[in-house]
């Protein structure tokens, strides 16, 4: 007899928050994590550590499509990337669901609208504490019930900011923030409020991260069992190959075994498929569930920019992810195509800088890099990469992971930085010193910067070109299932979290009719 009804593969933003919604239901369910707890301690919030040594960088070694290897930015720990996320949780747009037309080809539609999606997209705001306003951006989709908790205000500098942009015409908007704060009572909110959030870790569980609020409330239930530097190493089928019987795990150099009726992943985008792909066997040839040969395509990661801009007075702000503005994400005046979303990334520190070629290059010579910090507003820019069967995910043999990526919708993705810089002169900043940031990124190889990792295992409604199903099941197999940002057809302008949370607690609702 089985001993677990479920086994939950990765604890993220798409495993912990299935953990979270199965657990009171009481079946016997099992989290195999291949990373440990993140440890709370004061290099959290060390700009130094975190972004200069990149403490909490797990040391894995991928390569490039040329076998260059680069370490990825990736997170293997319990609440994987959300420990480390800006916790941006923004829903996608309703057009995004659909076909939509790009410089670059065509962004496909999703199996399922907007409306199917819209009231788990409601609960997950709840479940993750989320801050903002519904309606307040023009191109926010319709919502079934406002955020739980009201905007996280704007600092004065990001306020003046918002000001201007009104005054020029604009649309800012307050940023939807996974943050615990509670504002009107300082003395008994989990969040301080501090400036090392984006990028960082928080070192008093404030943020909104899928250990805080997926895994520690999971394991509240006696039916649930966490197991840390748990590594999956390969899924095993019956003879038939239709349904996976075994998960075989590397614990600290053990071999296990586990079972259960139902398998779920949520490894991340390169990471499921890293897994499907070395899990092949007869029935299996090209890797598990792979007969549509889409398993480890379509790989996307957004084409993002962290720019910084200098104030010609001093930002003196602290949380300065509170400002958003999609007026150009489906185009503007001068362009028919989708350029992408603009928002802020956590304001910039001086320690950050080194070694980052543009800004020592550019203006470091006559500022200091702490005059260049006082004086920064630091912007992220998004633009929605397309899926392509060539963009993938493969794995040698020996387990070897290649990255192989051709950047698409770089025109508008310029486009999108020359509008940020041709509106600056109205901001009070400096249009000759709008900067490109690296350090955040961690892209001096492109490749490696995989924050916002999506596809590689989409889902659909036709077997020969989609991995799973519109539960996202596998076409292949009866017993297992994906619910991490792999599922993902089309990536959007806007961060990924908070659609992989909603589509997971999708999901499992279809789990929970089937094992009720
Ligand atoms: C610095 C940074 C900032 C970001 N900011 C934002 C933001 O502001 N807003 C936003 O929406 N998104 C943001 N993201 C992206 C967001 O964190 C991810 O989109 C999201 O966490 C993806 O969820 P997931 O479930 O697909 O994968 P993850 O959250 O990465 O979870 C995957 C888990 O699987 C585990 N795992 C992997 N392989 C195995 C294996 N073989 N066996 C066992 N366990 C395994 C990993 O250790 C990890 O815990 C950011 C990411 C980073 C790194
Ligand atoms: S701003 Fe709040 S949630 Fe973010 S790291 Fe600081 S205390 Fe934690």
């Amino acid at each position: 007899m089985d001993e677990y009804d479920v086994i939950i593969v990765g604890t993220g933003a798409g495993g912990g928050t299935l953990a979270r919604h199965l657990a009171p239901w009481g079946k016997r369910i099992l989290l195999l994590e291949r990373g440990d707890w993140l440890p709370r301690e004061p290099s959290n919030w060390l700009a130094q550590d975190v972004f200069v040594d990149n403490k909490y960088v797990s040391p894995d070694t991928w390569y490039d499509a040329n076998g260059k290897p680069f370490q990825p930015q990736v997170h293997y720990f319990v609440g994987g990337a959300t420990k480390l996320y800006g916790a941006a949780l923004y829903r996608l747009r309703k057009e995004d669901f659909g076909e939509l037309k790009h410089h670059d080809g065509i962004s496909p539609a999703w199996p399922i609208s907007y409306d199917e999606l819209e009231p788990y997209y409601t609960k997950a705001e709840h479940l993750y504490e989320v801050h903002g306003d519904h309606g307040e951006d023009p191109t926010d989709p319709a919502a079934s019930a406002q955020y739980p908790f009201p905007p996280v205000e704007h600092e004065p500098r990001i306020q003046q900011l918002a000001d201007d942009l009104a005054a020029a015409g604009y649309h800012p908007f307050h940023a939807p923030c996974g943050i615990r704060l509670n504002a009107a009572n300082m003395p008994y909110s989990v969040c301080v409020r501090c400036q090392n959030c984006d990028g960082f870790p928080c070192a008093v569980h404030g943020k909104s991260d899928a250990e805080v609020l997926g895994v520690r409330p999971a394991l509240e239930h006696d039916n649930v069992t966490l197991l840390t530097n748990a590594h999956v190493v390969k899924l095993e089928t019956n003879p038939a190959g239709t349904a996976v019987t075994e998960v075989v795990v590397d614990r600290e150099g053990e071999s296990e075994r586990y079972t259960a009726p139902i398998v779920v992943l949520a490894c991340g985008a390169a990471n499921t498929a890293k897994l499907l792909l070395a899990s092949a066997n007869d029935k299996h040839p090209n890797g598990l569930a792979n007969g549509s040969d889409q398993v480890g395509r379509n790989y996307m990661f957004h084409a993002s920019q962290a720019v910084l801009a200098l104030s010609r007075d001093e930002n003196p702000t602290i949380f300065q992810k509170t400002l958003g503005l999609n007026d150009f994400y489906f185009g503007s005046d001068d362009h028919d195509y989708p350029l992408g979303n603009i928002q802020m990334v956590g304001k910039s520190q001086a320690p950050m800088f080194r070694g980052e070629k543009p800004v020592e290059t550019k203006i470091a010579p006559q500022w200091s890099l702490e005059r260049i910090a006082n004086h920064a507003i630091d912007f992220w820019l998004s633009t929605e990469d397309l899926p392509m069967p060539e963009n993938r995910v493969t794995v040698d043999r020996d387990g070897k992971l290649t990255l192989s990526y051709t950047p698409s919708n770089d025109v508008p993705k310029q486009e999108l930085y020359k509008k940020l810089k041709s509106i600056l002169g109205k901001l009070d900043m400096n249009p000759d010193h709008l900067i490109h940031r690296f350090a955040y990124l961690k892209n001096e190889i492109p490749v490696a910067g995989c924050a916002h990792q999506a596809g590689t295992c989409r889902f659909g409604t036709d077997p020969s070109t989609s991995v799973l199903d519109v539960n996202c099941k596998a076409h292949e197999l009866d017993n297992l299932y994906v619910v991490d940002t792999s599922v993902f057809p089309s990536i959007g302008a806007v961060n990924p979290a908070l659609t992989a949370m909603a589509n997971s607690l999708r999901v499992g609702d279809r789990l929970a009719e089937r094992i009720a």
